[in-house]
């Protein structure tokens, strides 16, 4: 099965509410969704939304990488070779992880079609269900409480809560949405690199001194300051999660390396999809690091085969996959199921997805 064509399209959801993170704010999941397609007419999807803020990659960084670099290096090419056209993805151009993904995404979900299995068998997983946490978005405080305490109803028993805007209101909010929610729920707290690292150490010694059974921390100081991340580690009880300071699997060698974090939040937007995701697997498993498996404020297509890579590794222990549940409506056919918060795979070969609606083609 050969590899004819690769096209580019775009594709809109509305979410429900206006996510807020530290870092930026955005209405809608807006991605570019790329398909190869083959001579047999078996089609891959993947995607890559052009998180600016967080990744550098735009829509014009992402689209061009696909057209000029990637596309080049894997037309012609037989679906059965897939390290080695990762390996040509890999090198093809210097960053562009989110662009990388995308293809990559493609290449797992034909692979998968190629050997008419789902994605999580053909990587070696069994089959298992999940649940999310539930992203509180960073408001003022009583929003934010008014917010948890509305997805607790929902059904939701963790959540994470966005702060790292202000120090003083960070702590109100933490502490706001904890008296709103009661004990029970997991509490995950996302700084989005808001805070210098002698603050960080501050606030988390003001959770653990308040009893305020904050499960985990993530990166809660700006991603180049390894040194910083791993003085916070040292300081506090309370698991520090790296988050914008690991992208690619160098990235993950030098963190576990340093032991500058208790656990790494994969993104396939981060590690250039699964492949660089299934090397940051192995490196953690063998020094004995869990992880979470996260998300861009991607649709279900992305979403779909982040959720095929955790059911394929034990070292992913907690789950953030939540973006396809802000979205006021779901244009993707097959993929991941929901129920509530749980997580669900269909048996169907690849990602499972079979169409995508509204997309704007490229011609
Ligand atoms: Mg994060």
């Amino acid at each position: 099965m050969k590899i004819t064509e690769i096209r580019l399209g775009t594709l809109s959801i509305p979410l429900k509410k206006p996510f807020k993170t530290a870092l930026r704010m955005t209405d809608t999941v807006s991605s570019n969704i790329v398909e190869i397609r083959t001579d047999e007419g078996v089609c891959g999807y993947g995607e890559a939304p052009p998180t600016a803020a967080i990744t550098g990659d735009t829509d014009g960084a992402i689209r061009c990488a696909v057209s000029a670099r990637i596309a080049p290096a894997l037309i012609g090419r037989d679906v059965s070779e897939l390290n080695d056209m990762l390996f040509a993805l890999d090198r093809c151009v210097v960053g562009n992880s989110s662009g990388k993904a995308a293809a990559d995404i493609a290449l797992h979900d034909l692979w998968g079609k190629c050997h008419k299995l789902p994605l999580y068998k053909i990587l070696g997983g069994a089959y298992r269900e999940f649940a999310t946490d539930y992203t509180i978005s960073l408001n003022e405080p009583d929003e934010m409480a008014r917010d948890a305490l509305e997805a607790v109803e929902e059904g939701y028993e963790a959540l994470k809560i966005k702060v790292g805007s202000d120090f003083r209101l960070d702590m109100e909010r933490i502490e706001a949405v904890r008296d709103a929610v009661g004990g029970n729920v997991q509490l995950r707290v996302d700084a989005n690199q808001g805070w210098k690292p002698k603050e960080a150490i501050r606030a988390v010694r003001f959770m653990e001194d308040k009893g305020l059974g904050i499960e985990l921390v993530e990166q809660p100081v700006v991603y180049h300051d390894i040194e910083g991340l791993k003085r916070v580690t040292d300081a506090v009880d309370t698991i520090i999660l790296a988050d914008e300071s690991v992208y690619s699997p160098r990235d993950a060698m030098k963190l576990i390396g340093l032991r500058a974090a208790d656990m790494i939040n994969i993104k396939l937007m981060k590690s250039g999809g699964i492949g660089g995701a299934l090397k940051i697997c192995a490196m953690a498993e063998a020094s004995g690091m869990d992880c979470m498996i996260g998300a861009m404020m991607e649709s279900k297509v992305a979403v779909t085969a982040a959720a095929h890579l955790a059911m394929a590794h034990r070292c992913i222990t907690k789950y953030d996959l939540d973006p396809p549940i802000l979205c006021a409506s779901d244009p993707v056919k097959g993929g991941v199921l929901y129920k509530g918060a749980i997580l669900g795979l269909s048996e169907a070969p690849g990602l499972g997805i079979t169409a995508i609606a509204g997309v704007e083609w490229e011609i």
